[in-house]
């Protein structure tokens, strides 16, 4: 029966690394369901990057023709600025960024880098110059330091170790029982929403890429990890072109443009001064969020209390 045991032991083992395969298969397959949407033109030409700018130009979208999600929106980031897009749940700020990385393509208008087409150019070159920071990040069941390095496989240990820095989670990492060696992902550790992020900043600023895009999770996150993420933040997209697709409103104050989405139109744009100026849709937002946080501080007060 011993004998017997440790065959059927391992093919216990080899079942679940089978498994575990075939699920990296399936996520795999996710990935080129996505990107089946698109294909690259017969004379798509790399693209050249001169400065990083981008125009969203009277851009319509929807994913169900019965449905639209976005009529008619147009707008720039200008080469090293930062634009948020902020407004209601589901009013269509994910699929800008969707349609920037060209998972999707338009159905009317364009959207361009440096004057050029996403539709033009090759997607292995629109994806090289564009670093997505997603909502959630998929981690490979892998090291940690294999996770941060996949934004540039060549980078060292010093490197990998300086981005984890940037990206405001090398403490983390250092205490954690095998440092930059940890297994993370389904087999391994699993990380927070806000971790998760992290590390794909980290990737980021190892890519080193001259646009940026940041889904924000849409998950709450404790101040702090905010506060963390934010300083992470502000470092990568320093003159780096970047659009952030922002969940909670705490992130978008310093931007140099912030375009209120509604409806699949643009509500308002301006700055932040100057929508709260305005007293319209994006001052109401920023009442309640401010509310909702106070509200919630003093309730951890009144706990921490008892
Ligand atoms: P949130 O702040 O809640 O993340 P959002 O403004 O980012 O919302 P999107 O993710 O852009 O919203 O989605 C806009 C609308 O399109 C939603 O109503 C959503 O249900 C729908 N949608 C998103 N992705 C798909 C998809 N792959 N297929 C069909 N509909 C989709």
């Amino acid at each position: 029966l011993i004998q017997l045991a440790i065959p059927l032991n391992f093919i216990g083992f080899v079942y679940r690394e089978i498994r575990q395969g075939l699920t990296d298969i399936e996520q795999m397959f996710d990935l080129l369901e996505v990107e089946a949407e698109v294909e690259d033109s017969p004379d798509a030409q790399p693209l050249a990057i001169k400065a990083g700018a981008i125009a969203f130009r009277d851009v319509h979208f929807a994913y169900d023709p019965a449905r639209p999600i976005l009529k008619g929106v147009s707008f720039e980031v200008p080469a090293g600025k930062t634009v948020a897009v902020v407004g209601p749940s589901g009013a269509g700020k994910s699929t800008l960024s969707r349609l920037l990385y060209r998972f999707y393509d338009v159905q009317q208008g364009a959207i361009t880098i440096d004057g050029q087409d996403v539709r033009d150019v090759t997607q292995k070159s629109l994806r090289a110059a564009i670093g997505m920071v997603p909502q959630d990040t998929v981690l490979f069941n892998d090291t940690i330091a294999y996770n941060i390095r996949y934004g540039r496989p060549d980078a060292s240990d010093e490197e990998v170790r300086a981005a984890a820095e940037i990206a405001q989670i090398s403490g983390f990492i250092e205490h954690l029982p095998d440092g930059f060696k940890s297994m993370v992902g389904e087999r391994g550790l699993k990380l927070s929403g806000g971790e998760k992020q992290r590390v794909a900043i980290a990737r980021t600023v190892l890519k080193s890429p001259p646009i940026l895009i940041l889904d924000e999770a849409t998950s709450a996150l404790d101040t702090r990890t905010e506060q963390e993420i934010q300083a992470a933040l502000e470092i990568v997209s320093k003159n780096r072109t970047t659009l952030v697709i922002a969940h909670r409103l705490s992130t978008v104050v310093g931007a140099d443009e912030i375009i209120v989405l509604k409806d699949g139109r643009i509500a308002e744009r301006g700055t932040h001064a100057g929508l709260l100026r305005q007293n319209g849709l994006y001052a109401s937002m920023w009442n309640r969020q401010r509310e909702a946080t106070e509200a919630e501080e003093h309730l951890k007060q009144v706990r921490e209390a008892d």
